[in-house]
């Protein structure tokens, strides 16, 4: 056994094809798989993974430091607002934590593979980053890149690394086949990068703007649609799972919203003590996406704490849009 080798574990292709090689190569692979909320995975679809192909799995979540670096990236933002290049070096630090002296660390990348991160100046940098220059071993680019210390010291031999690079994934079933593996063996644990997805940007944008940014304000942003009502942000439920885990997360003193008399949504404000104006606006809101949005005057009640506290009547929002938070 060459000792411990660590390494970032999507549970996607590359990170399997990655710890089969270096598990041949005759290191034992730890996986590290970090969670997140901007790129969830299926993690019981992860854990399988790794128990398919024998490596032991550590699963650790990001923490607030990772909202900082949405809000503030040193190395700026992508195309959206996916800090791509700190967010890597942030993952690597979170390896090297982890590892210590006791192992090498490894990524499952592939050169040319991203534009901004996977490039091999972003490589570079991004080691730079995060106090691991030349520490940092691709399997599946390495013989396309400059040796790492473990190469130098003949801790890995750099014969076994591979030549992949850019988006193709042709490649991949040969190699999977030479461990005896075939690609639907892996089926992709789901969940991309909200980050990088416009429409999600955006509200996150907006959670910035207004001092908002929180875990739980992210969580929120999956589910309903979003209106931004002066300081207040109201989201309507858009089914019934959505209803219910809206009247779930209300903290205490938020208010909700919802018509009595016909099927209708449910309406979170998240803000403390939002004046008049601003509830009456959000019962028209939920109003506009209730049964009743063809009636002239509804009435729509508000609840604190589960209790009733307010009977409004109001007229559908019909102009509404112009509160929502979009593109
Ligand atoms: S796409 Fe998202 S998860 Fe991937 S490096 Fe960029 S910010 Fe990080």
């Amino acid at each position: 056994m060459e000792g411990k080798a660590f390494l970032l574990f999507s549970g996607g292709l590359d990170s399997v094809l990655s710890a089969l090689l270096l598990k041949k190569m005759g290191f034992e692979v730890v996986g590290i798989h970090l969670t997140c909320p901007f790129f969830e995975k299926n993690l019981e679809s992860v854990k399988e993974i790794a128990k398919k192909i024998g490596i032991d799995l550590k699963v650790i979540p990001v923490g607030d430091d990772y909202l900082e670096l949405v809000k503030n990236p040193p190395h700026g933002h992508g195309k959206n607002l996916n800090p791509c290049i700190d967010c890597k070096a942030y993952m690597l630090k979170k390896l090297k934590e982890i590892a210590g002296e006791s192992g090498i660390i490894a990524t499952g990348e592939v050169l040319g593979q991203r534009p901004m991160s996977q490039r091999l100046d972003a490589f570079r940098k991004i080691e730079k980053i995060a106090g691991l220059e030349g520490k940092v071993l691709r399997p599946l680019s390495g013989k396309l890149l400059p040796p790492t210390v473990y190469e130098k010291e003949g801790i890995v031999d750099r014969n076994k690394l591979l030549s992949l690079k850019g988006r193709s994934r042709k490649e991949h079933p040969k190699l999977l086949e030479s461990f005896g593996f075939k690609v639907d063996d892996f089926p992709t644990p789901s969940g991309g990068c909200l980050l990088t997805e416009p429409s999600f940007a955006v509200k996150v944008k907006d959670l910035m703007d207004h001092n908002e940014l929180n875990w739980r304000n992210v969580e929120l942003l999956k589910i309903g649609r979003h209106f931004r009502i002066g300081n207040c942000k109201l989201i309507v439920g858009r089914n019934k799972v959505e209803n219910e885990v809206l009247k779930e997360k209300a903290r205490e003193n938020e208010l909700t919203t919802t018509v009595p008399d016909y099927p209708s949504p449910i309406g979170l404000l998240t803000c403390d003590n939002p004046d008049d104006e601003t509830v009456k606006t959000a019962a028209s809101i939920v109003a506009r996406y209730s049964d009743a949005k063809n009636e002239k005057q509804v009435n729509v009640n508000v609840y604190k704490n589960g209790k009733l506290i307010k009977e409004l009547v109001v007229a559908p929002c019909y102009e509404c849009e112009r509160f929502m938070v979009k593109r």
